[in-house]
């Protein structure tokens, strides 16, 4: 297929990168905290006042209304301008929120949405738990109704930012005698409800990234419920669709911005040899290897969501949303590893030792392992690219 960018897109990333170069927040991001939250909230507060709180979402729900395109124009100038990630907000702007306006109903959509746009609240994401990540269907928190309540008993783990949230989309057993995918709900828990219990867990990065999440005769109102009681399958499945293709999408450009950075670093730094590292033969080529991946990444993910890339053939053979954004997220997450990995040897034996920008390099190695774990890790990805894109049989799991 051919992609060009029109003479609207053009102009929205001029405007865009304008923008951009008034208003990045000049200081650096806290690393832990309530300062973390803050900071994120804060530059959340600053895009929505400039227009630029959730550039695809619809209209109705508070968004620019302007499509995945000037989405991905956006997360490209972004990255040009050195601007923060969303932070602690990427459940609420790249998953929770979408599904919401995907499928809850219209109060659901006046409670949640446009405090996430406003910089007001964060969400964290009750999935996985000990002994259901990969296998999602086989959750065992459980949840009875109770009058107009849900109450709920049971754990999650790898909570991602559940310190500091306030909302979380969470995903429950309701009905223990139905088909495993037949028996679960999606509901919007208030992580301030009574009987909530949040515990940190620090990563190999130094970081409190995700934390384990106990439940003990928490009320959730039924009202709360998303897609109905016992249809929390479909709409988890909406969800981790959102979650595998904004992840991908919204750091392309920061990988690509990476893979200068290495090749900068490359030249700068000198080998045992005295010469700089971007001699070494080796080193080039896997450098060189690594942009054109990069491009090739960048490419693909703006040729997955133009217009005509959905009413291709693709469609025809029955490859949903959910199965492309597999396919960007395991390309992305692998292509990370090999570029992170480039980076220790270009530093050396010493990188531990380093700090900076430098040992930032490091920390960066250890926290995007999760880019091949979390919102399902590669293996499944390919499980999902295989059956789903490629139509190959599904192989023997439960
Ligand atoms: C940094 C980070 C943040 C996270 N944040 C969240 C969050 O906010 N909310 C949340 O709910 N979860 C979160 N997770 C959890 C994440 O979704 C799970 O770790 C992931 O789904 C894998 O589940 P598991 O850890 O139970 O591993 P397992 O499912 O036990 O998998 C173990 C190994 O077996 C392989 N495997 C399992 N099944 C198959 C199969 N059918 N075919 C081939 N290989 C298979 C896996 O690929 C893996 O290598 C996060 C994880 C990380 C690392």
């Amino acid at each position: 297929m051919r992609f060009a960018f029109s003479p609207e897109d053009e102009n929205f990333r001029a405007a865009s990168r304008d923008w951009l170069a008034d208003n990045v927040p000049r200081g650096t991001r806290p690393l832990r905290g309530p300062a973390l939250r803050d900071f994120d909230l804060a530059w959340q507060r600053t895009k929505f006042a400039g227009g630029y709180g959730a550039v695809s979402w619809p209209v109705e729900c508070g968004g620019a209304g302007l499509g995945p395109v000037r989405q991905m124009i956006w997360y490209e100038e972004c990255a040009r301008a050195g601007a923060p990630s969303v932070g602690i907000l990427s459940i609420a702007l790249g998953h929770a929120g979408p599904t919401i306006v995907a499928m809850g109903d219209a109060a659901q959509k006046a409670a949640f949405l446009r405090p996430i746009l406003r910089g007001e609240a964060v969400w964290c994401q009750g999935f996985s738990e000990p002994g259901a990540g990969s296998d999602l269907a086989g959750i065992r928190t459980r949840a009875t109704v109770e009058g107009d309540h849900l109450v709920v008993n049971g754990q999650k783990i790898w909570t991602s930012q559940a310190q500091h949230a306030d909302w979380q989309e969470l995903l429950v057993r309701t009905d223990a005698s139905a088909p495993r995918h037949k028996g679960l709900t999606w509901v919007v828990c208030d992580m301030r409800t009574p009987g909530i219990t949040v515990r940190p867990i620090e990563t190999i990065a130094g970081e409190q990234h995700f934390c384990e999440v106990f439940y003990d005769d928490v009320r959730i109102p039924l009202a709360n419920v998303v897609g109905g009681l016992n249809g929390g399958w479909r709409v988890a499945m909406s969800t981790l669709a959102s979650e595998r293709g904004a992840a991908a999408a919204s750091r392309i450009f920061d990988l690509c911005r990476l893979v200068e950075r290495l090749v900068s670093l490359a030249r700068a730094r000198r080998g045992a040899d005295g010469r700089p590292m971007i001699d070494d033969a080796e080193i080039a080529a896997r450098l060189a290897m690594h942009r054109a991946e990069a491009a090739a990444l960048r490419s693909l993910g703006y040729a997955m969501i133009s217009p005509g890339a959905t009413a291709s053939a693709d469609e025809a053979r029955g490859r949903d949303a959910g199965s492309l954004a597999a396919l960007l997220f395991l390309h992305f997450g692998e292509l990370v590893q090999r570029v992170r990995e480039t980076g220790l040897t270009i530093l050396g034996a010493g990188a531990l030792a380093l700090s900076g920008e430098d040992g930032d390099l490091v920390r960066g190695f250890l926290a995007d392992r999760m880019h091949v774990i979390a919102g399902g890790t590669a293996e499944i990805r390919r499980n999902i690219v295989a059956e789903r894109v490629l139509g190959l049989p599904r192989g023997d799991r439960a």
